[in-house]
């Protein structure tokens, strides 16, 4: 048994003051007390100063776009963005080796800090190996992102087989589409599942796409092709960014997704593409369900999610630690639906804990310092 004690717990988005919890040698938690006097000098207790919380969940990345670190300049919108990156898988002759050990180096990152899920977009197979020997769970989002020269049932089953293959290996993979702007609507519906194939398949489990990203995005046309492309029947659906999403995308949103729709925000990416950020604020006043992505290198300086949660406490000073945390833990773990095991510190999960320290403990908001650490 392993017992760790701390002066605050947060998970759920609920603080708990004092917590001392038992953990099994696997990290399945076996028993979670609070209010525990001397917490600080228990025997047999190891005491860890700051906040604990539980493993984290990164709901959007792309691995795979690791070593186009520093290669995008920051602030040029989207079709700038989307224009490099384009020419980047064109022309640079990186070779798959050495980007396969840039998303090994940030995976091992991510370990550390504390993620025990990711949500990552994927393309290509250099990253299959790496996710293989993770300690990190990563579902993988399969995403058609161009045609190849394919019909749009042949891009769809190319999509198909390359989840099963991720299946073989024992990683979990749905097919998804990436975004409206680099498909049209027969593709956009296969993988969305409102539509089966010419051979019967449809897409299901767990999706994610793109949305309302850009200032280009932003009209009504955009939603429209989402919501009757995107299947309600699907397990979860992200609908990430949504910077530009309305009131009226947002309540619709809703409407025909209800409980399985997930907003992902990844601030420092935003901001990096396009200087501005999800409207954190009517998402709350909906009741809708936040979670938190880093997406990739190309668009962010850094992979972390701590930064990511910084920059929202900072944007936003009102909203509670215990919220924040909440959506970077149990608002990713319900959106790649492992909720069951993960996400939140509950006894019979194994969701992994973290120490976040440089915690004004006052006012018990997240500061400039604050940073994370895995401690199980
Ligand atoms: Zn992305």
């Amino acid at each position: 048994m392993i017992k760790i004690a701390s002066h605050y717990l947060v998970s759920g988005g609920i603080l708990i003051k004092n917590p001392v919890i038992t953990l099994s040698e696997d990290g399945t938690i076996v028993s979670v007390e609070s209010n525990v006097e001397n917490i600080d000098s228990l025997a047999d207790v190891k005491f860890y100063s700051g906040v604990l919380a539980p493993g984290m969940v990164n709901s959007h990345s792309h691995l795979e776009y690791s070593y186009v670190e520093g290669k995008i300049s920051q602030g040029g919108g989207l079709p700038h963005f989307i224009s490099s990156i384009i020419n980047i898988k064109q022309t640079d002759n990186t070779p798959d080796s050495e980007k396969s050990a840039k998303a090994q180096y940030i995976d091992a990152k991510m370990w550390s800090d504390g993620v025990t899920a990711v949500g990552d977009h994927n393309n290509n197979d250099y990253v299959y190996e790496v996710k293989e020997k993770s300690d990190i769970y990563y579902h993988s989002l399969v995403e058609l992102f161009d045609m190849d020269g394919k019909s749009a049932d042949e891009a769809f089953h190319w999509g198909v087989d390359r989840a099963a293959v991720h299946h073989s290996k024992g990683l979990a993979a749905t097919v998804i589409p990436h975004a409206t702007y680099t498909m049209d609507d027969r593709i956009l519906s296969l993988c969305g599942g409102s539509v089966a194939s010419e051979s019967g398949v449809k897409a299901d489990g767990v999706l994610s796409v793109h949305f309302k990203e850009s200032v280009e995005m932003a009209g009504a046309e955009e939603s429209k092709r989402i919501f009757s492309s995107i299947s309600p029947q699907r397990d979860s659906i992200m609908l990430v960014h949504s910077i530009y999403a309305s009131a009226d995308d947002i309540n619709k949103a809703q409407e025909i997704y209800g409980s399985k729709l997930t907003i992902v925000t990844c601030p420092l990416s935003n901001i990096y593409i396009e200087n501005n950020i999800t409207d954190i604020e009517y998402l709350r006043s909906r009741g809708v369900r936040i979670a938190i992505g880093t997406d990739s290198l190309s668009s962010n300086r850094v992979i972390s999610m701590i930064d990511e949660m910084k920059e929202l406490q900072e944007r936003y000073p009102n909203i509670e630690l215990a919220e924040i945390v909440k959506w970077a833990t149990l608002g990713g773990a319900e959106a790649l639906c492992i909720d069951s095991w993960a996400g939140s510190v509950e006894v019979g999960k194994r969701p992994g804990i973290i120490n976040i320290t440089g915690v004004d403990l006052d006012a018990m908001k997240l500061t400039k310092n604050s940073s994370t650490k895995r401690i199980v």
